[in-house]
């Protein structure tokens, strides 16, 4: 389903294009001079699940510190930098594993090839971003305004800049918070390039709204093959955005591993607080490594029956519930002793 006529392109220890799976992105939102907080979320964020982690670098000292947080973390570390080519060289010679820019705000030609001169040296990608929200007047005014051609026009126009630079080490990002203009920017652009697409809706908002239109957007444009990492971009915790990003793979089949919950919407015959528990088995599972599926259904009667399907099941009836398999009842255990009974079953598996 994912792409493999893209462009292999590497990025510190991690491959994207050519049919690699499609790797989960985020971006810190500490202070990148600030190295322990940075490193923390970093942390954080490895634990999650997320594979390459982007840092803002918006002076000289942020651009110094990447050196530091070099050490200490695991996955591969991009440098977003705007306007100033002098912190996109520093980045690189701090160790950045690959380069955000739009070669549109960096300014002169000679900056943009200083920069380029710099990535060729280290072997480092350089994406080149494009936003609908700098889209350049000309094409604004060419297509009638902010449209899908004039996003994938503007990011081709400065992919042939670098490209006549001798530099073809490239990832494209065409984001838009209009979630169709985004999809019908990426068919297009899909059909005319070969390098690695980064994608995501950008400015999606809060966790709702911004779950709910990533989902949208990146599940359209990535059942069609299209995109090689991806990004939800969330206003809150990074870490939710690498948690929706691994459930929209997961849900798409691009991503294996991990268990998912499955719980019932709750009716009338729901006896027991389904919500808080269907929460904490979330939380619970968290720890286990196991590919399986498992249902947190709210009446005896019915749930373990409608739940056929999962591996593991707890079904909530009045004072006591049910732990179950693929519709087997397991054992009978007092509700308050559900959560711990279906841990212990857990444990039995990783054995
Ligand atoms: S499993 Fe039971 S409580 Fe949940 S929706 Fe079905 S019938 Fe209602």
């Amino acid at each position: 389903m994912i792409r493999d006529n893209t462009k292999v392109i590497q990025i510190g220890d991690r491959q994207i294009g050519g049919g690699n799976p499609v790797l989960i992105q985020s971006m810190c939102n500490t202070k990148t001079e600030d190295v322990k907080a940075t490193v923390q979320q970093i942390h954080r964020l490895e634990e999650a699940g997320c594979d390459i982690i982007r840092v803002a670098v918006p002076t000289m000292e942020a651009a110094m510190a990447l050196k530091e947080i070099k050490k200490h973390i695991h996955i591969p570390l991009v440098a977003d930098i705007h306007f100033d080519y002098r912190l996109a060289i520093a980045s690189i010679e701090c160790g950045a594993d690959k380069i955000r820019i739009n070669p549109g705000n960096i300014g002169s030609g000679e900056r943009v090839a200083a920069v380029v001169e710099k990535a060729k040296e280290y072997g480092v990608p350089i994406r080149v971003g494009v936003n609908s929200g700098s889209l350049e007047k000309p094409l604004i005014e060419k297509y009638g305004g902010v449209t899908a051609e004039g996003i994938v026009e503007s990011a081709l126009e400065k992919v042939g800049m670098i490209e006549r630079l001798g530099y073809d080490n490239l990832v494209i990002s065409i984001k838009s918070s209009d979630v169709m203009m985004c999809i019908k920017a990426h068919e297009l652009i899909a059909k005319k390039t070969r390098y690695p697409l980064h994608v995501g809706i950008t400015e999606s908002g809060t966790v709702l709204s911004g779950n709910i239109k990533s989902a949208l957007g990146l599940g359209v444009i990535l059942y069609q093959g299209i995109g090689d990492t991806i990004r939800v971009s969330l206003t809150g915790d990074p870490v939710e955005e690498v948690r929706s990003a691994k459930l929209i793979l997961k849900t798409l089949g691009l991503k294996k591993g991990g268990v998912e919950v499955v719980s019932c919407p709750t009716c009338g015959r729901t006896r027991i607080d389904l919500i808080g528990l269907a929460g904490q088995v979330e939380e619970m599972v968290k720890d286990f490594d196991l590919d399986i599926k498992v249902a947190v259904m709210g009446c005896v009667v019915n749930g373990p029956g409608e739940a056929r399907e999962a591996d593991l099941g707890i079904a909530g009836g009045v004072g006591e519930g049910l732990i179950f398999s693929r519709g087997q009842i397991l054992k009978k255990l007092p509700e308050d002793q559900l959560l711990a009974g279906l841990r212990e079953e857990l444990m039995k598996m990783v054995k």
